[in-house]
């Protein structure tokens, strides 16, 4: 199975241009923009250690991999919500075993609510997966609806023309954990895999036409899906951070984001 996933200057890039198109969502862009270009530093710190590669057991990678904990916090700090910016400081200042445990507990039980593990954790395992490891320490079920690197939750899904004959697109999920992409199949819940199409809705708001949310009725889980069939140059992480209208609509009808992204929406 192919793992791809777009270099971190081209989500940042995308991020920027989508801050200058629209008023309403221009500051959680601005401030998404900052998180990757720090998150981009912490690949490139981990990425040019000489003599270093990630074990792929984080609590033996952890002393290497903390030392770069500050370029998040210190963007987080600076350009942040404020509730966000308050918990960073008081990060700056914890005990060095607090902040393991916190690291920990989100790799061995992630959560969609775990900001500061997820968004400092993602080039991590993005830059193991890159270098050939294998997270050694994460165990979940593998099923397909789960990444098959690291059994991280889908962030967003996006469509994409996979073959020349081919006019109608292959479904991909990016993983929240780890940010690369893997196919699955294009009817199905990304949560509890319902196929039938009655129970399976598709969204769409004028403004946004690339980007659709789907819902599945069995379950009440919905995720973002970006289709790069009618815009290419699209990015599925960044666009669907700019689409924030469509998770208030989505929660306004009774739908539960199978996994918020790193703005919180
Ligand atoms: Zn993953
Ligand atoms: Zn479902």
């Amino acid at each position: 199975m192919a793992l791809t996933s777009e270099s971190w200057d081209t989500r940042i890039e995308r991020a920027e241009e989508l801050a200058g198109k629209s008023d309403a969502t221009r500051e959680i862009l601005t401030f998404y923009k900052k998180l990757l270009q720090s998150q981009k530093e912490v690949e490139e710190f981990l990425r040019t250690r000489r003599g270093w590669l990630p074990s792929g057991y984080l609590a033996e990678d952890l002393p290497v991999v903390k030392e770069c904990l500050p370029l998040i916090l210190r963007t987080v700090e600076a350009d942040g919500p404020a509730p966000l910016a308050e918990e960073a400081r008081t990060l700056m200042s914890a005990a060095s075993v607090s902040v393991d445990e916190m690291l920990l507990e989100y790799w061995y039980t992630p959560s969609d609510t775990q900001f500061f593990a997820k968004a400092f954790l993602q080039p991590y395992a993005r830059w193991l997966a890159e270098s050939g490891g294998h997270p050694l320490d994460r165990m979940f079920e593998t099923t397909e609806r789960r990444c098959p690197f690291c059994g991280g939750m889908p962030q967003v899904s996006f469509l994409q023309i996979r073959e020349a004959t081919s006019e109608t697109g292959n479904r991909n999920l990016v993983c929240a954990t780890c940010t690369i992409s893997w196919s699955f199949r294009r009817v199905a819940c990304a949560y509890c895999e319902e196929e039938r199409p009655t129970k399976l809705g598709y969204f769409h708001a004028p403004e946004y036409e690339h980007v659709r949310v789907e819902t599945c009725d069995t379950c009440k889980h919905y995720v973002k899906g970006i289709d790069l069939t009618r815009l290419g140059f699209a990015i599925p992480l960044v666009d669907e951070v700019a689409a924030a209208a469509l998770d208030v609509w989505a929660l306004e009808h009774g739908y539960i984001k199978i996994e918020l992204n790193l703005v919180g929406l």
